[in-house]
């Protein structure tokens, strides 16, 4: 079980030659709830050589991981909290985990790089890695995941990879799965390692992958009324141009075109809540 107290909440650092030329930073539980960053720490860290440069390894939100919730009781998601602070409400800004960003700001802005581990806790998810076009997508060629899906820094901004993307640095964000999925630990222990290849701190060579798809988001559809799915769509369902995807209210709700579904993991939306991302094949660069 892990505690406030871990190590982890300063930062675990390892480092090699010249530790101030080459910085990164790996981050797990920005949700508490999500532990296979947590669980993959705990199968790299102790016995990881790094060979050049430093990596800070780190908790995001230590209080929600020892309450096992995605932000802490009465607090804020961590991963909307990198904004400008005139774009956070009075009650995000009296959040533990607005006050947690603060602390993690300059550990983040202290490397060129970071690799956020998510999980999720939508059992029929499948793993992704949200990397933005350029370095970060360049990166995420090697990283194992079929999927590269970007355009959140638009649509849903403040997380830990757009912080680092507005910053000119890198910022990659890998969902793993499924929490407590049998893959999901060692999906994310194989993208640390990875990352750490590429970025060159561990010994190994990588290559771009194979039949990777990068879908990046368009749109975003919020329920006017109460919105309800025709059928659970998995994440990244592909759907044809005019393909009848839901009901808002009295309305039926068509794909604008071709592309795919995202984060459609509950069947029936509220009214003001997020009912779907809406991506499109874009160039793997
Ligand atoms: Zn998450």
């Amino acid at each position: 079980m892990s505690s406030p107290e871990s190590v982890y909440t300063r930062g675990v650092i390892r480092e090699g030659k010249k530790p101030d030329e080459l910085v990164s930073v790996i981050m797990a539980g920005v949700h508490g709830n999500e532990p296979a960053g947590r669980k993959a720490f705990d199968l790299v860290v102790p016995d990881l050589t790094i060979k050049n440069g430093k990596v800070i390894f780190i908790y995001g939100n230590p209080r929600a991981m020892a309450e096992g919730t995605r932000f802490s009781q009465g607090g804020a998601n961590l991963n909307g909290m990198f904004k400008d602070d005139a774009d956070l409400s009075v009650r995000e800004r009296s959040s533990y985990e607005y006050d947690r960003a603060q602390e993690l700001k300059p550990t983040l802005l202290s490397s060129t790089a970071l690799l956020d581990v998510h999980g999720t806790a939508n059992p029929d998810s499948v793993p992704f890695v949200i990397a933005e076009p350029g370095k970060p997508l360049a990166i995420a060629r090697h990283l194992p995941y079929d999927i590269i899906s970007s355009g959140y820094d638009e649509q849903q901004p403040g997380g830990t990879d757009h912080f680092m993307n507005k910053h000119g640095r890198v910022g990659i964000c890998c969902e793993t799965g499924p929490n407590g999925h049998e893959h999901s630990v060692p999906k994310a222990v194989e993208s640390i390692r990875t990352f750490l290849q590429i970025r060159g701190h561990i010994e190994g060579e990588t290559e771009p992958r194979d039949n990777q798809k990068h879908i990046r988001v368009k749109g975003m559809h919020r329920a006017k009324d109460t919105f309800t799915f025709r059928e659970p769509f998995p994440e990244f369902a592909p759907v044809e141009k005019d393909e009848v995807i839901g009901t808002d209210g009295s309305n039926t709700i068509t794909a604008s075109d071709k592309g795919y579904l995202i984060f459609t993991s509950q069947l029936i939306v509220p009214p003001g809540d997020e009912a779907f991302l809406f991506g499109q094949d874009a160039p793997l660069r």
